[in-house]
């Protein structure tokens, strides 16, 4: 639609000096992270004209004048929006291509007028009596005026107020229907679609406004209402907050995502720039292609509720799907985002996101938690809500991974379960030679790579003295899945350039990978039990099938030998016992 295109826009943007641009108009001092100086708009004298660099904009604590690079040649050189980018384009040395036959954006009146709405709601959140009850309630979230100013906040009110100052400016009507800001009733009446609300201003990547989130004041329904789709806004192609949160999250390497304006506010506020929100429905694939462009990483950071963890899988999936690596952050029970900055501080809420796990391992950890694991119809239910998520992740080595783990911790044959997932000839890893692992021929269970032997790497990795506490405790051969005991053994002779390319992978995805709020050396004892229960697990089926063909007399030699082998098992690992029952019941 657009003659430039939105990719060389961004490039323009982020590649312009925002400081050095404006700092050739007013003179700018640094204070803390911004530059502030007289505001060049309202002709003041005071520094109440800050540059925030961070966000790539500026904002005016006097006027209210706010806008990025491109704004501000607009505004100050009276440029039209094509115009101002060439001219920062020419600055910076990016060739943008002659325009070509098409006439101007036929979408320019909408823009305009979905502007003027938002300066005028501002205004309303700011000056009018009316406003009150909007301002009250920001303040009841810790947000005063200033910050709603920087951030744009605005009020609807009730009443015909809207409507009269926009026939006031020239804005007609029809645009405003068009535009979602008026409806239209039954009756033929006409009203705005924002009553009694407060306004989240929508920017789409060229930081224009194009629509509004509303919160309701008080008791009315919906909580949270949207503008409509309309020819500029269409809530499944774009992320709340994406416009200023994109540069952080290439500089971060990771994008957070949470679930409303309220909580991207907070985070950003906190120093955590690289949150975005999807605009009040589940993550669309569109949204999540959005995120791909921009990262590798996704950390979900979603109520933990029950309707909160079914949108985060919901998410992690559609994110899967698009090749990206989710993990899940959980907030302590009871707090969101803002209790816990407001208790604790940001760097709580950094601490949250840094001890994020991966979306399989919350997932699974879940299970484990609701007993499922522990029972054969428990992991039946278990499996069919693993099996989303795998057959979602479609870079093949976190795939492998996820059926590993899913295959053991359902106690089902990973070839079973590849079939049930419906990846058909395997996932892709295969045929770099790590998709099937040796199989024992005595036992009915081939040996996938098991949680514990990803522990045991996990906390090798994790330095000294853990590294040496694993080099000293395990020996290769404890290590039965080949990548994992390549890799185990590439960190012993301190040297992982021999391992294959499968291997290398999750050589680095186990090293980028952390602890979080698990404790190393619980992680290895428990590791450590665990295997040596796989071993002795083995040697009880071996003695089973011993039972099936002994005599009377070896047989109660063998149910000692089977209580004594059983007991220390349990000793290792007592959760094994429902499992070992079942194993060991007669006709299994
Ligand atoms: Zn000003």
């Amino acid at each position: 639609m657009s003659l430039i295109p939105d990719e060389l826009i961004e490039q323009v943007r982020d590649a312009a000096d925002l400081v050095g641009v404006i700092g050739e108009h007013v003179e700018l001092k640094r204070t803390g992270a911004d530059y502030r100086g007289p505001c060049p708009f309202h002709g003041g004298t005071h520094r109440n004209f800050a540059v925030i660099p961070k966000k790539g904009m500026y904002y005016c604590f006097v006027c209210h004048e706010a806008g990025d690079v491109f704004t501000f040649f607009m505004k100050k050189l009276g440029l039209d929006y094509p115009t101002a980018v060439r001219e920062v384009a020419r600055r910076v040395g990016i060739t943008i291509p002659e325009r070509g036959p098409a006439g101007p954006d036929p979408r320019e009146p909408l823009f305009q007028a979905v502007s003027a709405a938002h300066d005028w709601f501002q205004r309303q959140l700011r000056e009018s009596p009316e406003g009150t009850i909007a301002r009250d309630y920001l303040t009841s979230r810790h947000i005063d005026a200033e910050t709603a100013g920087v951030l744009g906040l605005g009020f609807g009110p009730r009443g015909k107020a809207f409507q009269e100052a926009m026939k006031q400016l020239g804005v007609k009507d029809e645009l405003l229907l068009d535009a979602g800001l008026l409806v239209k009733r039954d009756d033929g009446s006409i009203i705005p679609r924002f009553r009694e609300r407060v306004l989240f201003p929508i920017l789409d990547l060229r930081g224009r406004v194009v629509a509004f989130g509303g919160r309701v004041l008080g008791d009315g329904e919906p909580k949270y209402l949207n503008s409509p789709e309309t020819p500029i806004f269409h809530k499944g192609q774009m992320l709340y907050n994406l416009h200023a949160a994109r540069a952080s999250m290439r500089k971060a390497e990771r994008a957070v995502l949470v679930e409303g304006y309220f909580d991207t506010i907070r985070l950003s506020l906190a120093g955590i720039e690289e949150v975005v929100a999807p605009l009040g429905t589940g993550l669309t694939s569109d949204q999540a292609e959005l995120l791909k462009r921009h990262t590798e990483h996704v950390i979900l950071l979603y109520d933990s509720d029950e309707a909160g963890l079914r949108a985060t899988f919901r998410a992690a999936d559609e994110l899967l799907h698009h090749g990206l690596r989710v993990s899940v952050a959980t907030l302590p029970d009871g707090e969101d985002p803002d209790t816990l900055v407001q208790q604790q501080g940001g760097a709580a809420l950094e601490r949250v996101l840094r001890d994020a796990i991966d979306v399989f391992d919350r997932k699974l950890q879940i299970l484990e938690r609701r007993g499922m694991l522990g029972t054969l119809p428990g992991r039946r239910r278990a499996l069919d809500r693993l099996l989303p998520t795998i057959r979602a992740a479609r870079d093949p080595i976190t795939r492998e991974l996820y059926l590993a783990r899913a295959a053991e911790a359902a106690h089902v044959r990973k070839d079973v379960l590849e079939r049930e997932a419906g990846i058909q000839g395997g996932s892709g890893i295969r045929d770099l030679g790590l998709g099937k692992t040796p199989t024992n021929p005595q036992s009915p269970i081939p040996n996938p790579p098991t949680n514990a032997e990803r522990a045991l790497l996990l906390v090798l990795f994790a330095g000294d003295p853990w590294r040496t506490r694993v080099l000293e405790s395990v020996s290769p051969d404890m290590i039965e899945f080949p990548a994992y005991r390549e890799i185990f053994e590439a960190v012993r002779r301190d040297d992982p350039s021999g391992l294959d390319r499968a291997a290398a992978g999750i050589y680095e995805q186990l090293a980028a990978e952390k602890l979080g709020n698990r404790e190393p050396g619980e992680m290895l004892e428990d590791a450590l039990n665990k295997i040596t229960a796989r071993g002795l697990d083995r040697r009880i089926e071996a003695v089973d099938r011993a039972m099936s063909v002994a005599g009377p007399d070896e047989q109660r030699a063998l149910i000692v030998k089977k209580q004594q082998l059983t007991a220390e098992r349990n000793a290792k690992v007592p959760t094994y016992k429902i499992a070992a029952r079942r194993k060991g019941a007669p006709g299994s």
